[in-house]
């Protein structure tokens, strides 16, 4: 935070005068402005309320006594309201018994100014009262933003969004939401050190702030990542705006030693919808649009909309493919979760539980059984070659980010979304809670079953008499794999006669391969002696190949 940003000036000043005698106004308002502070007066303790709302004041100078509502109610009602920030205040008073001064301290009052009052008085307690002023400002400028960047804290962002997410619903205005994550930025501050990092981090701010209107809000939301407000903006005009800003990402050069250094940053799109929704909601869609973002190779903007709006569907709706969705919801297509793993197991039993179930991932849920993360393997593979992460619980290891659809939502949508993006899997929930998964291979599994039983696939080939069927050339697979699993025994007998110092990484890892053969031996089996053609044979064959799940 430069000095420059924090310091007052006299004129900075905002105060507010209210007296119900206009000559005494006019009196104190001539010698404020002579001090050169900025003065607006009230008549009556209501005028005042009403100049609050509308300009909140550094300063309040009131009378004690006034007609309808008095100084001391004024102080009270002042002292209730949300406000920006605190109005230091100074009451006028023809009493000032030291019973008065405590009921008038007690109700908020800061300062006292006895009537007759004189010209150099009235502006030291002023001077006293900005020193105050100008303390609270600093104060609440640390704390509402980030020192490297200059941006918003997050806290400050969100009470920032929730006023604006009533004023656009009150007046229909569009409002959006950008996610930004820069690329691999942990490689820039592995490779180059962290002040390299930090400077790279306030220089984002910088493009940020320049990118900007007065009324967006832009704030750092967490390391590397940046939230942006666009009020009045739509999600494709917003998209527009993000694409942009990546681009000036994208050309920034900064040179670190004799090096240039290149950023690149994804951006995630989103817009409010409906007054059901809340801003954390928004700011949950810009996400997923950043992680599919992320997921399809980053440098590139995505817009929520374009995951889940059917309208942008390549799929002629009226077509074959829109005719085979309609009316179906992922209720009907996922693959039913029995048991999922909770956050506080550990990486240990999560291998275990990934072994036993042969999955690849899975959604983690918290004791009272809401999502709240997806663990992979290879979130798995990423810890495990430290022992003591073993013991860790999943939590520390899974991805919060999740990705995941309600029980109804149109299985068109889940389609389009896996098909634009590398992400493989989908959770989805009801109440919060996961139900199922869909993955690639379910939506295939699904197709190709609605297809056979519409009877839209060719028919069969027709076997001559003699022919020898075996469409899926299992008894070919089932051959090449026992030639290998004899392979890699011989590899392994042929170790145990060398002179190697540790055998068991050898045994792990050649028992590790042929286990994996024994199984692909035992998927296949069932299929050895079989003659006739595609059908329920087919659709256990991919999933027991692992194509479907
Ligand atoms: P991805 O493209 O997937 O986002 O990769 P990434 O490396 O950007 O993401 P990851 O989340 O792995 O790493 C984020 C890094 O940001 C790790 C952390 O050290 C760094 N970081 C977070 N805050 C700061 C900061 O204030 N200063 C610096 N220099 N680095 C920070
Ligand atoms: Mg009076
Ligand atoms: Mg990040
Ligand atoms: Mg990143």
């Amino acid at each position: 935070m430069k000095e420059s940003d924090t310091l007052m000036t006299l004129s900075d000043t905002k105060v507010l005068l209210v007296d119900d005698d206009p000559a005494m106004v006019r009196l104190l308002s001539k010698w404020l402005e002579s001090g050169e502070y900025s003065v607006r007066t009230a008549g009556d303790g209501d005028q005042a309320l009403t100049a609050i709302e509308e300009e909140c004041p550094d300063i309040l100078i009131t009378d004690w006594e006034m007609p309808r509502m008095d100084g001391l109610e004024l102080c009270r009602r002042v002292r209730q309201l949300d406000l920006p920030h605190y109005i230091y205040t100074i009451f006028l008073t023809v009493r000032s018994t030291p019973s008065e001064m405590i009921e008038g301290l007690e109700i908020g009052a800061d300062d006292f100014l006895s009537k007759p009052v004189y010209q150099g008085e009235l502006l030291a307690r002023l001077r006293a009262g900005t020193r105050v002023v100008e303390l609270e400002r600093r104060l609440s400028l640390v704390a509402c933003t980030d020192p490297l960047t200059g941006l918003l804290t997050r806290r400050t962002f969100f009470e920032s969004m929730e006023k604006e997410w009533h004023r656009a619903g009150r007046h229909h205005l569009p409002l959006s939401c950008v996610m930004l994550d820069l690329d691999f930025f942990k490689r820039i501050n592995d490779t180059h050190g962290h002040p390299v990092g930090d400077a790279v981090l306030s220089l984002i701010g910088d493009v940020l702030k320049q990118s900007c209107r007065a009324s967006d809000e832009i704030c750092r939301y967490g390391g590397e990542e940046f939230c942006v407000m666009l009020p009045e903006t739509d999600e494709q005009e917003a998209a527009a705006w993000a694409e942009r800003v990546r681009q000036r990402v994208a050309s920034l050069i900064v040179p670190v030693g004799n090096h240039e250094l290149q950023i690149s940053g994804s951006f995630g799109v989103g817009q409010r919808h409906d007054d059901n929704q809340k801003p954390a909601d928004l700011i949950d869609q810009a996400d997923q649009a950043l992680l599919c973002a992320k997921a399809s190779g980053r440098n590139r903007v995505v817009r929520y909309q374009s995951l889940s709006n059917i309208n942008e569907l390549n799929l002629d709706s009226s077509g074959q493919q829109g005719g085979l969705f309609h009316g179906i919801v992922a209720r009907h297509v996922m693959t039913p979760l029995v048991v999922c793993l909770r956050e506080d197991e550990t990486v240990g039993q999560a291998a275990e539980f990934f072994l036993r179930s042969r999955i690849n991932s899975t959604p983690v849920v918290d004791a009272d059984g809401n999502i709240t993360g997806v663990l992979s393997e290879k979130d798995l593979l990423a810890v495990m070659v430290s022992p003591a992460c073993w013991k860790d619980p999943v939590r520390e290891v899974m991805r919060p980010s999740i990705i995941s659809y309600d029980e109804d939502t149109p299985i068109q949508n889940i389609y389009e979304f896996i098909c634009r993006v590398s992400i493989r899997r989908v959770v989805i929930v009801s109440g919060g809670r996961p139900t199922g998964t869909i993955s690639r291979g379910t939506l295939l599994r699904w197709f190709k079953n609605l297809v056979t039983s519409k009877g839209l696939l060719e028919d069969e080939p027709v076997l001559q008499t003699g022919e020898v069927p075996d469409p899926h050339h299992s008894k070919q697979r089932l051959a090449e794999t026992a030639r290998e699993l004899a392979h890699q025994a011989t590899e392994l007998e042929r170790r145990f006669e060398e002179d190697v110092e540790d055998l068991v990484p050898y045994i792990v890892g050649g028992a590790t391969g042929m286990q994996g053969l024994v199984n692909d031996l035992l998927a296949y089996s069932r299929f050895a002696n079989q003659t006739t053609g595609l059908g329920n044979g087919m659709q256990s064959l991919l999933r027991e190949s692992g194509l479907v799940d």
